[in-house]
């Protein structure tokens, strides 16, 4: 779509927002990950979803100067009629508990007033080990073996590099249907039949409960990802509300504080959220719950699925995705 000078030259003439000011009121819910100096230092586990702190920084930036900032609370009284947001209306919430979120985006946000959500796996933090898409993308990217049996008479070779992501791909879509006590032990035995141990990063890389609580003593929100990162669509009811709730009580245990906004994690497989699941959340208490379904959120939308953005790597592409949303147009 254009060329980044066109882009770069529409931004400028300030023609969209104008345009903007006058196609109603909608909010951005932006879903960030990581921030990190060195994306390329978990490349092997947290893969793509890392932003580097300069890019994180000049995005919040131009979030500050030329959107507002508001938060769920905020958004929630919108749906429910309550209150009236600013135009260009910008959420900036965060996924799984990664430590860089307390020691990099909070010293970021602040200092820009912007309120963030950091949606938390409790048992990453509890055990602190990474969501089990990490886990499994080491043991498929670092493994010395030259293929992979899935099952007698299916071998998937780990030749090169765009294999190695095929067979993950593949172990994903098995693993996201777990929750518990068996995705653990589905993530072990891959570890074995691929001969790695589980990855020894130089630095931790979950948030302590500490942290946690410090965020939320900071003014942000702390939400609920799930105890153990399934897809919530792919696991039993039961097991859907005992992630839900679960995460839940241990939360509200943990900051001594009501927990009401949920994430729902989207592993592998689409969809990650169906009508029993929104019918559940809402007996457990939730009063938000988002998704990674795109675009963005209306006054008329379900708080308990709630439509996300994923941000670019890049500050004008952030900027030029923001104002294009507000314009009504996916790109
Ligand atoms: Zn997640």
């Amino acid at each position: 779509m254009g060329n980044a000078w066109i882009k770069k030259s529409l931004i400028r003439s300030g023609v969209l927002p104008l345009i903007s000011r006058f196609t109603g009121h909608g909010v951005a819910i932006l879903m960030y990950h990581s921030v990190m100096n060195d994306p390329a230092s978990e490349e092997l586990t947290l893969g793509g979803i890392i932003h580097s702190t300069k890019v994180f920084r000049e995005q919040m930036e131009v979030v500050a100067r030329y959107f507002n900032a508001v938060s769920l609370d905020d958004v929630l009284l919108f749906l429910q009629g309550k209150k009236t947001l600013p135009a260009k209306a910008v959420v900036i919430t965060f996924d799984d508990g990664y430590a860089d979120n307390y020691q990099a985006a909070k010293d970021i946000l602040s200092p820009l007033g912007i309120p963030a959500v950091f949606y938390v796996t409790v048992d990453c933090i509890e055990r602190q080990r990474l969501p089990w898409p990490s886990l499994l993308r080491h043991a498929f990217l670092t493994s010395k073996k030259n293929s992979w049996p899935e099952a007698p008479g299916m071998e998937w070779p780990l030749i090169s590099a765009q294999q190695r992501i095929q067979a993950f791909d593949r172990a994903s879509e098995h693993c996201s249907k777990l929750s518990g006590g068996p995705q653990g032990e589905y993530v072990e035995s891959i570890q074995q039949q691929l001969g790695t141990a589980p990855p020894r990063p130089t630095q931790r890389l979950m948030m302590t409960w500490e942290e946690v609580r410090g965020l939320g003593r900071s003014g942000h929100t702390v939400g609920s990802h799930t105890m153990t990162h399934p897809n919530i669509a792919y696991v039993t009811e039961s097991e859907a509300r005992a992630e839900m709730l679960g995460a839940k009580n241990k939360l509200e245990q943990e900051l001594a504080a009501p927990v009401v906004h949920f994430s729902y994690p989207c592993p592998a497989l689409q969809p990650h959220w169906r009508e029993h699941t929104v019918s559940a959340s809402r007996e457990i208490g939730y009063q938000t719950a988002v998704t990674t379904n795109g675009g963005l959120v209306r006054r008329h939308h379900n708080p308990l699925s709630l439509r996300r953005i994923r941000p670019t790597k890049t500050v004008d592409g952030l900027r030029w995705n923001l104002e294009c949303a507000f314009l009504g147009r996916t790109v």
